[in-house]
């Protein structure tokens, strides 16, 4: 008799063999990765590709980001469960389930409001309650609710986020891809005595942060 595979025992079992291959160990940022159905956030005729190590497209000229870089830029957050993160660029809501699973509470801005309120629908559907979504220029922050412990920014910014870094908490993180629109520099900036410390991660690119301090809106997107 033909043996049957046995089905994967997680949601997210196929995305967690692959960012493990690829060096990612931490036990938190593989179980919240492992929970999470990655199909569950991209367009049907994309289900297939769901758990390909790739970005894909969710509309509107937008990506749902790598779920390789999202276990980096998660793992760089150093989450332990108690912060206030604010999230730039919600897209299409999975690296905000990951945020929500390791984090006390979620501030996420999007500007497009379709991918706002989808995302919205989707995670209101996993029962998540400590998600705060806005829609609006996230590169400006959410100043009414600053000060955030981490602070995580999704899309590609030209330079220094100086407003964001305003309202990152004493002793906070930020992580953020920066540099020109062909490739940016996975970075993390740390604050110590009011005063920003850079480090240099991974190369990587993503799609425009378009706003005040970001991209111009004309400059594509
Ligand atoms: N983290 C998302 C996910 O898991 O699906 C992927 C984010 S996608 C790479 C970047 C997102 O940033 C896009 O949805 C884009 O519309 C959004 N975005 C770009 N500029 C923004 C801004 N100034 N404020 C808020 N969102 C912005």
């Amino acid at each position: 008799m033909p043996r049957r595979s046995r089905p994967d025992p997680l949601p997210g079992a196929a995305i967690v063999r692959q960012v493990r291959a690829r060096g990612i160990h931490d036990p938190r940022v593989l179980s919240a990765l492992g929970r999470l159905s990655r199909a569950y956030f991209v367009p049907p005729e994309m289900r297939r590709e769901a758990h390909a190590d790739k970005a894909l497209h969710i509309g509107l000229q937008q990506t749902i980001s790598q779920p390789f870089m999202v276990a980096v830029m998660t793992l760089e957050l150093a989450l332990t469960g108690t912060e206030r993160v604010l999230e730039i660029g919600t897209g299409s809501g999975y690296q905000t389930a990951v945020l929500s699973d390791l984090a006390a509470e979620v501030f996420t801005i999007e500007r497009l409001e379709t991918l706002s309120l989808r995302a919205r629908g989707l995670l209101d559907g996993l029962g998540r309650t400590n998600i705060h979504f806005r829609v609006g220029d996230g590169s400006l922050g959410w100043p009414e609710e600053m000060p955030f412990d981490r602070i995580l920014v999704t899309a590609g910014a030209p330079q220094f986020p100086t407003t964001l870094f305003g309202q990152l908490a004493e002793g906070g993180l930020l992580v953020a891809p920066l540099g020109p629109e062909e490739s940016q520099e996975l970075t993390v900036i740390r604050k110590q005595q009011g005063e920003p410390s850079l480090r240099a991660v991974t190369p990587c690119r993503f799609v425009k942060l378009i706003g005040a301090e970001g991209w111009s809106a004309d400059q594509g997107g």
